[in-house]
């Protein structure tokens, strides 16, 4: 108690003992097959957006807001991105918005 929000702290991942850091105690570390193995402990449809926002830290990935926050498809389902936590992450409004524009540009330049 008393200490800021923001604080990161230590913890140890029960998949595989690694120590890791973060603003929460997730349970597990950031390794792909650590993290997945939490993601299939919970309903995927169900909480999984507070999961990937607990997992950045509830801050932007871009800009480090703390506010305004969503989660994003790094690839767009349209794109043929999945609900994997790998393709999700944490932007503000503003990044967000930034990143469809972006998007929209680099698909009219991309070729498959
Ligand atoms: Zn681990
Ligand atoms: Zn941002």
């Amino acid at each position: 108690m008393g200490a800021p929000s923001w604080a990161i702290y230590e913890f140890v991942c029960v998949a595989c003992g690694n120590k890791y850091r973060g603003h929460f105690n997730t349970k597990f570390c950031q390794r792909d097959e650590c993290w997945s193995r939490r993601a299939k402990r919970k309903s995927l449809t169900h909480n999984f957006k507070q999961d990937i926002l607990e997992r950045d830290g509830f801050a932007c990935q871009i800009c480090g807001a703390r506010r305004n926050l969503c989660v994003d498809h790094i690839v767009a389902i349209a794109n043929g991105g999945s609900n994997d936590p790998k393709n999700l992450q944490t932007l503000c409004r503003t990044c967000n918005m930034k990143k469809s524009y972006k998007r929209d540009w680099s698909h009219l330049g991309k070729t498959p």
